[in-house]
């Protein structure tokens, strides 16, 4: 860009979840003398209870997604943590397998607004309310209003102009949307006529499901629990423990509430809950949309698009993806790359060279995954794998334990986690699983169904 260009007053930031907060926090901390005006629009309640206030999500924060803050100067406090979890049980038709986290790792949970609604005393501080209040610490202004259009001048040189709350304009050197893929804006963005399209979507349902802390310490023990049942429609579940709730997540193309309760009431899944335990009439529930693809034309001149609504990890995970585009994304700005073939190098190209492909490695897994999940003869062996894994102390000796802990975590790319399941050592490992199996099938021994969670 020229010169006269690159003298940075104002940045807009539209949206107020962890990659706009992660872009104002990096711009703000490493501007140097002269920071820009930061503006952070997010007209979400973030201290409201129930899903108004929240960003839903099933509030996995992964340790890369610490250690990016950390490396910020912001470290998480203890109120935000709703529990450390220190390992996954596998569940499936077939029986299930424990295995705790790869060593040095920790993984925690949070809630993503200020809880459930109706929190029983509930209390702490959602993970994005935090960010958020960092980065106002940090010298960033939030207005809480929601953007409703921009208008993109014809001559690069000027401002654009945002559009929000009653009528209302500011302008702005630089635009970053951070929106996600939960609200109209994507569709505002795709009408703004720079050739955005927004990445594909499917639908999640989430529960947030009341228990005495006692249950959740007893029946969860700090464990996420991920099932691959083969149910029809569901591709994958999950319950993550909070202090006194559980999130239970249901992944599938078009997963409804009744989907979310046939997974809970399955037998399978309701007793790995306390034996009283029923279904409550009311709870927090909430449906929101899963990215599942990478936005086209995410940029334009002094505009870039960050977060969910232009890429993100293959539904693991989302959060540190979103942290790496927003802080790219300030990276560029900070080095004056604004330009449209200037942030086309220096951000869409390390952005989608991190995910863009490796999110086709990463469908690729979670197909597999969902098919084998289906048939007794490739899930016993892989469980029985995993139970001799657990024997060994090295964690390089526990392929098939690696690949459930990464594909189920997110944090290694996807690319890694196939060609791991793709060895010779894999593979020698789960022919001699298989043929285990073969034996015990043939002594009479039965599937191991009714193993205990
Ligand atoms: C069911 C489910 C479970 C998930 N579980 C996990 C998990 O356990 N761990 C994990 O790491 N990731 C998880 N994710 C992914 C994660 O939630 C997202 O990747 C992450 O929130 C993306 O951050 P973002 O900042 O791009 O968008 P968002 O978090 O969606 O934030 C966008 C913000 O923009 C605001 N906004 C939108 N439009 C406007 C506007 N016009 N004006 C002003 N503000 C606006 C919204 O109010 C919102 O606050 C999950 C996702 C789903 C759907």
């Amino acid at each position: 860009m020229q010169e006269e260009e690159r003298v940075l007053k104002r940045v807009v930031i539209i949206g107020g979840g962890p990659s706009g907060t992660v872009c104002a926090l990096h711009l703000l901390k490493n501007a140097g003398a002269h920071p820009p005006e930061v503006i952070i629009f997010d007209k979400k309640p973030f201290s409201h209870y129930g899903p108004l206030g929240c960003n839903m999500c099933a509030g996995l924060i992964s340790h890369t997604v610490l250690e990016t803050l950390e490396a910020l100067g912001i470290s998480v406090p203890a109120s935000v943590i709703q529990r450390k979890v220190k390992s996954h049980f596998f569940e499936t038709r077939w029986g299930g397998v424990s295995f705790e986290n790869e060593p040095g790792t920790t993984l925690y949970t949070a809630y993503r607004g200020m809880g459930p609604l109706d929190p029983r005393g509930e209390e702490g501080l959602g993970f994005d309310q935090f960010l958020l209040s960092s980065a106002v610490d940090s010298g960033a202004q939030h207005i809480q209003e929601m953007v409703s259009s921009l208008e993109l001048p014809s001559n690069p040189i000027k401002s654009i102009r945002v559009k929000y709350g009653n009528n209302k304009t500011i302008e702005a050197d630089v635009v970053v949307v951070a929106c996600g893929v939960n609200s109209d804006f994507p569709r505002v963005l795709k009408e703004a006529g720079f050739g955005y399209t927004p990445p594909a979507t499917f639908h999640a349902c989430q529960a947030e499901i009341p228990l005495e802390e006692e249950e959740v310490n007893n029946w969860f023990n700090n464990s996420v629990k991920v099932f691959s049942l083969g149910l029809k429609g569901i591709s994958l579940g999950a319950i993550t423990p909070k202090r006194r709730f559980v999130t239970v997540t249901v992944l599938g193309a078009h997963v409804r509430r009744a989907d979310l309760e046939r997974f809970l009431l399955h037998p399978t899944v309701s007793r790995h809950f306390p034996p009283n335990w029923n279904l409550p009439d009311k709870y927090c529930h909430c449906h929101p949309k899963v990215a599942t693809s990478t936005a086209k034309n995410p940029v334009t001149h002094k505009l870039m698009v960050v977060g969910d609504a232009f890429i993100s990890r293959y539904l693991k995970n989302g959060i540190e993806s979103a942290l790496y585009t927003g802080t790219t994304a300030a990276k560029a700005i900070l080095e004056g790359k604004i330009s449209r073939e200037e942030l086309l190098q220096h951000y869409v190209k390390p952005c989608r060279e991190r995910y863009h492909l490796d999110n086709y490695y990463g469908k690729l897994l979670f197909k597999m995954h969902d098919l084998f999940a289906r048939h007794y003869w490739f899930v016993v062996p892989r469980l029985q794998m995993v139970q001799e894994e657990a024997k060994k102390k090295d964690w390089k000796e526990k392929p098939e334990t690696q690949v459930l802990w990464h594909l189920f975590t997110g944090s290694a790319p996807y690319r890694s986690i196939l060609s791991r399941a793709l060895s010779r050592s894999f593979a020698t490992s789960l022919m001699r699983e298989y043929l285990n199996t073969i034996k015990k099938r043939l002594k009479g021994k039965p599937p191991s169904k009714e193993q205990k969670p």
